[in-house]
């Protein structure tokens, strides 16, 4: 593979591995294990495994290895372990960088499951975690220590949609020796440009854009080759997060489409976004793609558009945006992101449902925010449900 290829080109090429058969779509290779033509090569197998030899799925697997080298094509990684879900990504990347007595930094608005990962799991294991506003590059700064480890963080927060300044956290990170682990999925692989501005692990959950049309779990974690082979890989394959070889055929192929999906939904997020600026009956409309986001600078520099998620707060709180929500016939109420179709969530009593009154007014989840994961339908027939479901 010629790594002068664009994005474009990588996308349906990278990491292709064909059969004996020519096969022009990949092969889904659903196999747990691999035949040795004598014991001699089942031994040397064991000893060192190259690059097209297998020994067990948990390990690798034909189909899973042509996904992680098309995603790290893709996002500039020298390398990439595929897991069973974001879930196993996230938990896989912290857990194996880090020991007991270690010091991690990381934001405090993040993914339910990751912020019990960091606030529950990591302490129980000595980690110590110190959490900070991830948007305020002076309280990182002030939290980063000679022994940090590692700082983490949600490139683009869910679902009030701030941004952390990587560029600016990977410096201070690195001045004093810590890795710079960073959950991209809002940002999507398309918009990333993560290693360039300092991230030394990037993290997506494949459940996202990458499938894009909800039908199955996956994630990836990428870094060097040293990273991800020496200290992620042992650590994955011993404690049986891989990605199962439909999985992976599923976000490989996924990965062909995934360009012209997200920009086409971010296009269409943005419409809606200008569209439902200053509506009557909105108290905000929070996009970083629209001037009005405070951080719109940092947005167009760091991701060079705004996303595909968009997020409204309805007047009159929870009853308000319960009647839009209900509603609403386009777009559909679930809490997967990422999906061909527009799916809408009250983050306040669904995937934020368990936080603290306090945190939930810290991290500005009211009872009125709908979350909105902008889809493929077409941009006119998605206003004119909105505005229709507003009127109620
Ligand atoms: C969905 C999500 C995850 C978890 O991914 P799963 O595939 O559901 O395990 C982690 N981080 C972020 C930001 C997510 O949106």
């Amino acid at each position: 593979m010629s790594k002068d290829w664009s994005k474009a080109t990588k996308a349906v090429h990278a990491g292709t591995r064909r059969s004996q058969y020519g096969e022009v779509s990949e092969a889904i290779f659903m196999t747990q294990g691999f035949v040795y033509d004598t014991a001699e090569q089942a031994e040397a197998r064991f000893e060192s495994a190259g690059p097209d030899e297998f020994i067990y799925a948990r390990y690798g697997n034909p189909t899973v290895a042509m996904f992680e080298d098309r995603i790290a094509a893709l996002e500039g990684t020298e390398d990439a372990f595929a897991t069973a879900s974001g879930m196993a990504a996230v938990n896989g990347a912290l857990m194996s960088v880090l020991k007991a007595g270690d010091h991690v930094v990381s934001a405090r608005a993040l993914f339910g499951s990751c912020l019990y990962i960091a606030e529950e799991i990591l302490p129980r294991f000595g980690v110590e975690v110190t959490f900070v506003d991830g948007s305020d590059l002076s309280q990182w700064e002030a939290a980063i220590r000679p022994d940090t480890r590692a700082v983490f963080f949600e490139s683009l927060s869910n679902p009030t949609l701030e941004l952390v300044d990587i560029e600016g956290v990977a410096k201070l990170a690195h001045a004093q020796g810590a890795l710079v682990i960073c959950d991209n999925v809002f940002a999507t692989p398309v918009y990333s440009n993560a290693v360039a501005q300092g991230v030394d692990i990037v993290i997506y959950s494949t459940t996202k854009h990458i499938d894009g049309q909800g039908r199955a779990l996956g994630g990836v974690i990428m870094g060097t080759r040293e990273i991800i082979r020496k200290t992620v890989e042992p650590y994955m394959k011993h404690t049986g997060g891989s990605m199962s070889p439909f999985n992976a055929w599923i976000m490989l192929k996924g990965l062909e489409t995934m360009r012209l999906r997200v920009r086409e939904q971010a296009e269409t997020a943005l419409k809606l976004a200008a569209a439902l600026e200053g509506h009557e009956c909105l108290s905000r409309v929070i996009y970083p793609g629209l001037p009005s986001h405070p951080q719109h600078d940092l947005a167009s520099r760091q991701m060079g558009a705004g996303g595909t998620m968009l997020a409204i707060e309805v007047k009159g709180g929870k009853e308000a945006a319960y009647k839009f929500l209900n509603a609403c016939e386009v777009g559909i109420i679930s809490n997967n992101l990422g999906d061909a179709k527009t799916i809408l969530t009250p983050p306040a009593f669904t995937t934020h449902q368990r936080l603290p009154q306090d945190q939930k007014d810290a991290l500005g989840i009211t009872p009125g925010l709908v979350r909105i994961s902008v889809g493929l339908e077409d941009a006119d027939d998605l206003l004119g449900d909105f505005m229709q479901a507003l009127s109620h």
